[in-house]
């Protein structure tokens, strides 16, 4: 039996986090994803191991049912990712599912759009997807410089789904769903704010992988494509965070990756849900 999900109530959307995967890393291998920060990371992150995720949201909103980015899928070592299992065992219909937002297009984040097969794994979702990172991953350019299967995995799923829609961000794509621009880390990765009722959460992609980059959004993890900009992103998404008390999940935190960045004297502190 694949792990259960975290719920949570927002207003009057009810939430589900999902993992599709948990990961454990010594400081050091942690600290040495910062290649410009490995010392600075390393005193960040102390001595206990850090714990990461794939944490992947499902909002029931009224008639609609999202799913906030897709896992590994088949890109995962264990056949199907473990978010697709988990949604089957804990009574997800895939075919319920009547959006997909997608956040970014890393493999770790659409890897579950499609079947071992090749078909949607969500034959009745519409994909939502900022344009900035459609046109970046589909252009020629980038194809052409990917491995070959990952660029015809990303050729195949934007071709399987009927319907792909491009925004501008930021852009309100659902009532009270809203894309926000996150760019850097991917060159269009957005962050997601959920409002509902007046309560809030933002969902905040790969804008920053673990909580000890909270004093330190300088440093840049090794995966992040356009860094001055991924850093400035991460800034003020993180100021934000703080200043508007927000409920914050972190796709890479550990599970459930829910909480507030809070500020203790000269610092920031990250508050587990
Ligand atoms: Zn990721």
């Amino acid at each position: 039996m694949t792990s259960s999900p975290f719920i949570f109530q927002l207003g009057a959307v009810r939430g589900q986090i999902f993992t599709d995967g948990v990961g454990v890393s010594a400081p050091e291998v942690s600290a040495a994803r910062y290649p410009d920060h490995v010392e600075q990371m390393r005193a960040e992150i102390g001595e206990a191991p850090v714990h990461g995720s794939r944490n992947v949201l499902l909002l029931d909103a009224g008639e609609e049912r999202i799913l906030i980015d897709t896992g590994e899928g088949k890109f995962n070592a264990v056949a199907d990712g473990l978010l697709i299992p988990a949604l089957r065992d804990h009574g997800v219909d895939l075919g319920s599912i009547t959006t997909v937002i997608l956040t970014h297009f890393h493999m770790d984040h659409i890897g579950g759009l499609l079947t071992e097969e090749g078909t949607p794994t969500f034959p009745n979702a519409r994909l939502i997807a900022a344009r900035p990172e459609y046109d970046h991953w589909l252009s020629e350019a980038t194809l052409a410089a990917l491995p070959a299967d990952r660029a015809a995995f990303i050729r195949s799923t934007f071709a399987a789904y009927e319907r792909v829609e491009l925004v501008t961000p930021p852009a309100e794509v659902l009532p009270g769903i809203k894309l926000i621009p996150a760019y850097g880390h991917s060159p269009g990765q957005c962050a997601v704010l959920i409002e509902s009722q007046g309560e809030r959460l933002l969902h905040i992609a790969d804008s920053w992988h673990i909580p000890a980059q909270l004093n330190l959004p300088e440093a840049r993890i090794k995966f992040d494509a356009v860094p001055e900009q991924a850093i400035a992103s991460r800034r003020a998404l993180m100021e934000r965070a703080e200043q508007e008390n927000l409920l914050t999940l972190g796709y890479h935190f550990e599970f459930p990756g829910l909480g507030h960045v809070r500020r203790a004297g000269n610092r920031r502190v990250w508050i587990i849900k």
